[in-house]
C-alpha cells in the first residue's frame, strides 16, 4: 500500500518519497492514517488514541494529518498569522520535542507549485514560509519566545511546563482557533508527573480544542496517571 492510497495528498507523499526517502507506510501508519487523515477537527470528535512502540513511525501518523488539514488555509500566499496557533504537539522531554520539530521542519520544506503548472521555480513556494513551526521547550528566554508567539506560530511543539506558562502569561498567545492537540508519549507525560500541567493546558484550550491525538508507547493498561484512556479513546490502533 502507498501513502496516497491511505488518503495522503499526493503532493505530500511525493515529498516524503523524494526528499525524505520515505516510500512505504509502516504498519502503524497504515492503521492510523486512514483514521487521522479522515477526521475533521471541525466535527467534534472523540479523541484518537495511537499505541505503538517508539521507532515505529508514530510521529508521521500525527504530523501528516495536521499538515494536510492546514494546507487549504493558504495556497501560495502567506498564512494569516493572526489566526494564531492551529496545532499544538506536546512532548514529555526537550529532546523528544526537538526530534518532532526536526521532522516537522523537513515536512514543511515541501514545495507547493502554483496552479498554472509553470515549471518556473519562482512559482513555487515552500510551506515553511507560512506554516511556521516553533519550539517552546524552556531553556531559551521567555522574551524571545513571547516575541515569536506575538508574530504567530501556526504549529507549535512544546514541553508541558513552558507551554502552560505561556498560555497563562503571554497575552498575545492566541489559541482560540487551535484545531489539533497531540500528546506524544502521553504515558510518559503522566509518568514524569505532568498530569497537572496537562490538565491546566486542557483548561486553557477548552472550548477551542477540537481534536486530540494521544500517542503512547506500548504496554500500558487501561488507566495511566489517573486518565481513563478507555473512555477518552476514539480508536485504538
Ligand atoms: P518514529 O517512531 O516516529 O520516531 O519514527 C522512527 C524513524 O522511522 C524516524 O527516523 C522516521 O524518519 C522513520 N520513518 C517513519 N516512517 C517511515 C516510513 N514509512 N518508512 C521509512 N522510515 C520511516
Amino acid at each position: 500500500s502507498s501513502f496516497s492510497g491511505l488518503g495522503l495528498n499526493p503532493l505530500i507523499s511525493a515529498h516524503l518519497s523524494s526528499k525524505m526517502g520515505i516510500q512505504k507506510p509502516t504498519s502503524i501508519q497504515r492503521a492510523a492514517l486512514p483514521v487521522t487523515l479522515s477526521v475533521s477537527p471541525d466535527v467534534m470528535a472523540r479523541d484518537i488514541f495511537i499505541q505503538s512502540q517508539t521507532g515505529s513511525g508514530k510521529t508521521l501518523s500525527f504530523l501528516l494529518p495536521i499538515i494536510q488539514d492546514l494546507l487549504p488555509l493558504s495556497s501560495l500566499s502567506y498564512i494569516d498569522r493572526s489566526l494564531g496557533t492551529l496545532a499544538i504537539i506536546i512532548a514529555p522531554t526537550r529532546e523528544l520535542a526537538k526530534q518532532i520539530s526536526d521532522v516537522l521542519e523537513s515536512l514543511l520544506y515541501l514545495r507547493l507549485r502554483a496552479t498554472d503548472e509553470s515549471a518556473d521555480d519562482s512559482n513555487t513556494v515552500r510551506l515553511t514560509r507560512w506554516l511556521v513551526s516553533g519550539l517552546l521547550i524552556g531553556g531559551g528566554t521567555r522574551t524571545h519566545e513571547k516575541a515569536r508567539l506575538r508574530k504567530g506560530l501556526p504549529i507549535l511543539v512544546a514541553t508541558p511546563g513552558r507551554l502552560l506558562d505561556h498560555l497563562q502569561n503571554t497575552s498575545t498567545f492566541n489559541v482560540s482557533k487551535c484545531r489539533w492537540l497531540v500528546l506524544d508519549e502521553a504515558d510518559r507525560l503522566m509518568e514524569l508527573g505532568f498530569e497537572e500541567s496537562i490538565t491546566g493546558i486542557l483548561k486553557c484550550l477548552d472550548g477551542h480544542r477540537k481534536l486530540a491525538l494521544q500517542a503512547v508507547r506500548e504496554g500500558i493498561g487501561k488507566e495511566v496517571g489517573g486518565w481513563d484512556w478507555e473512555r477518552r479513546r476514539r480508536t485504538i490502533l
